[in-house]
């Protein structure tokens, strides 16, 4: 199966794509976790991406088209994928056409005024790279399922948390004509509880 999860920041693709790719067996391929490991081991990709990822701003098509159709070639994803996090323009979905289009893409809808308090709220473990939101910690400050050290992404402070819904309203919200046209969109209501999200995406999907 090859499947596009979309949605805002903070709508809890990945947290959803984790689950999911485990459930059914393809490689979770999430291009910001890609962006933050490059960043982390200082490669050419990752100088490059940071000032835009930290600015909020999307990294330009031409590096993360390159960086996915490397991923892409990888023995794991011949027989499916889920992508979390591309494409997130037109020009990225019709590359991707051309590389493995996807068979159905997943819509996780989140209103704004929702999404700013699951950014804000956010923390990441340095070690699993697994996500948290403050509300549900007993511990702000400790993964709760490796016991390494939480961290807050630096794009989740306020300012930059507008340019990113900013950037996802021109460029990305688009695709959801482009895949809807297409006939592969599936909306998913993303304003509910985790558990309840994952069954719902399932369900579409069957
Ligand atoms: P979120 O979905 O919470 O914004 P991601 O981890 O998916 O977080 O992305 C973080 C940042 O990485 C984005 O704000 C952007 O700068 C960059 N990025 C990730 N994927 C893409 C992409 N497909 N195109 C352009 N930039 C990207
Ligand atoms: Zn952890």
């Amino acid at each position: 199966m090859k499947l596009i999860f979309l949605g805002p920041p903070g709508a809890g693709k990945g947290t959803q794509a984790a689950g999911v790719s485990a459930h059914l067996g393809v490689p979770h391929i999430s291009t910001g976790d890609m962006f933050r490991s490059a960043i982390r081991n200082q490669t050419p990709t990752g100088l490059e991406a940071k000032r835009y990822m930290d600015a909020g701003e999307l990294v330009p098509d031409s590096v993360v088209i390159a960086m996915v159709r490397e991923r892409m070639a990888m023995d794991d994803a011949r027989n499916g994928y889920l992508l979390d996090g591309f494409p997130r323009t037109v020009d990225q979905a019709i590359a991707l056409d051309e590389i493995a289009a996807p068979d159905a893409v997943v819509d996780i809808d989140v209103p704004d005024e929702r999404l700013l308090s699951r950014l804000t709220g956010r923390r990441v473990c340095g070690k699993c790279q697994g996500t948290f939101h403050i509300s549900k910690l007993a511990d702000e400050h400790t993964c709760p399922i490796c016991g390494g050290a939480l961290y807050q992404r630096e794009d989740d402070q306020p300012e930059t948390i507008a340019t990113r819904l900013k950037a996802y309203h021109e460029q990305t919200e688009p695709l959801i004509g482009y895949y809807s046209g297409l006939g592969k969109l599936r909306r998913v209501n993303g304003d509910s509880k985790l558990e309840d999200v994952f069954k719902a995406i399932l369900a579409t999907l069957e």
